[in-house]
């Protein structure tokens, strides 16, 4: 079995994860957002379907500037001038109008003036200026949504401006959580001074759902054989399993035994991370699973950087990211190198300052909850000073 770097297991998860056979289903428009594409969306019509003044102005032609215009019309957004602009002569053009026959330019207002019913302005010529030509954003037939994209505000005002009332989008997969330990009670049950909550069972379905994913949370898991066994078996009903807890090294930690006893292949079984370098993915029965460990911030870190990815090509979804981005350390930081640490942190409202939240280490709730992203520490590198620049992971 494989302990492997960050970037290596990300790989394998890329590199391993195809999406199954998902059906098909129709999303009314209102409902598309969020969803990934099951077919090519191509343009109804040229767009613009006529050259399009970008301005308020007056159409002309380019060759007669710069001059004095006869004003022969006026054109707004929403009608069309039925007329050829001549030689010296202008029609006034609102944003948005299509550009009358014969002009090829439009002169903002703001260059011209009236004299009595004439038009003169001091602008040389430009062709084209102020003017989309027609098709220019997107031709008759051109495909503008590929199969594969998850749609977002901008994909579903595309699908509206084509005239798509619904789109045919992949089925969410199904995802089972299944939360273990014997320590872990209900949140509405008052928990002993040795026992925890399950909060990982409620941020991994917020965590599933904003991946696009069903989750379906299964009941706790005791560290105990059969039982785990048995909901695991009940899990591989859904498209993806992913476990909290019972994947360390201790006498208790039965996870990876239940499912090598399942028939699991493992692709890895511990990432150089912290939190979570005990994370475990594999398939079994056909299935993907991640056994995920339980401290809570590992649970939500391992998600994100690994489970996540998992969740999206599975959900049809042809590329998946994972963006870092730098900003600069309002203070030193130093960590002991050989892991990737992925550690709450707090960005500025602009993004550009970065200062490291502190925190006890990976059960610490309330520090993750105070972070808006986690500060990204390369495994190689022991020191960064104030002032130096940090990849940041957005929360
Ligand atoms: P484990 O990975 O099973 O060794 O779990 C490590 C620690 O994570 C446990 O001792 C608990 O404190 C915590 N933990 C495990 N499962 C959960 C859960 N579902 N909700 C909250 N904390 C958990
Ligand atoms: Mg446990």
């Amino acid at each position: 079995m494989a302990t492997v770097e960050f970037n290596r297991a990300r790989e394998i998860i890329i590199g391993t994860v195809r999406a199954p056979a998902l059906t098909q289903e129709e999303a009314p428009l209102e409902e598309a957002a969020g969803r990934v594409l099951a077919e090519e969306i191509t343009a109804d019509r040229d767009y613009p379907p006529r050259p399009r003044s970008i301005r308020d102005g007056y159409a002309v032609r380019s060759a007669d500037l710069p001059g004095s215009f006869e004003i022969i019309g006026e054109v707004r957004a929403g009608e069309e001038f039925r007329g050829i602009v001549g030689p010296r002569q202008a029609v006034e053009i609102m944003t948005g109008a299509p550009v009358p026959e014969g002009a090829d330019q439009v002169v903002m207002l703001e260059y011209t003036r009236r004299e009595d019913s004439r038009m003169v302005t001091e602008k040389g010529p430009a062709p084209g200026e102020f003017v989309n030509p027609q098709g220019s954003e997107a031709r008759r037939g051109e495909v503008v949504l590929e199969r594969g994209r998850r749609l977002d505000y901008s994909c579903v005002a595309l699908l509206a401006m084509v005239g798509r009332t619904s789109v045919r989008v992949w089925r969410r997969p199904s995802v089972a959580i299944i939360p273990t330990g014997d320590e872990i009670v209900p949140v509405d049950q008052a928990p002993l001074d040795y026992q925890i909550r399950n909060s990982n069972a409620y941020s991994l379905a917020v965590q599933v759902r904003r991946a696009g994913g069903v989750p379906l949370v299964l009941p706790v898991a005791p560290d105990e054989y059969r039982a785990t066994r048995a909901l695991i078996e009940r899990a591989l009903e859904t498209d993806l399993v992913l476990l909290s807890g019972g994947v360390s090294a201790g006498k208790y930690d039965i996870v990876e035994q239940v499912l090598a006893d399942l028939g699991a292949e493992f692709f890895f079984d511990g990432t150089w991370i912290q939190p979570g370098r005990p994370t475990v993915f594999g398939k079994v029965a056909g299935r993907f699973f991640f056994g995920l460990p339980g401290n809570p911030a590992s649970t939500m870190v391992t998600f994100e950087v690994f489970a996540r990815a998992a969740l999206e090509l599975l959900s049809g979804q042809s590329q998946v990211t994972l963006p870092f981005f730098p900003a600069r350390l309002t203070r030193d930081f130093r960590h002991k190198p050989g892991l990737t640490r992925f550690l709450p942190a707090r960005l500025s409202p602009d993004g550009s300052e970065l200062t490291p939240i502190p925190w006890q280490g990976s059960s610490d709730v309330p520090a993750v909850a105070r972070a808006n992203a986690f500060l990204v520490a390369a495994a190689d590198r022991e020191f960064w000073a104030a002032g130096e620049t940090m990849p940041v992971m957005l929360k």
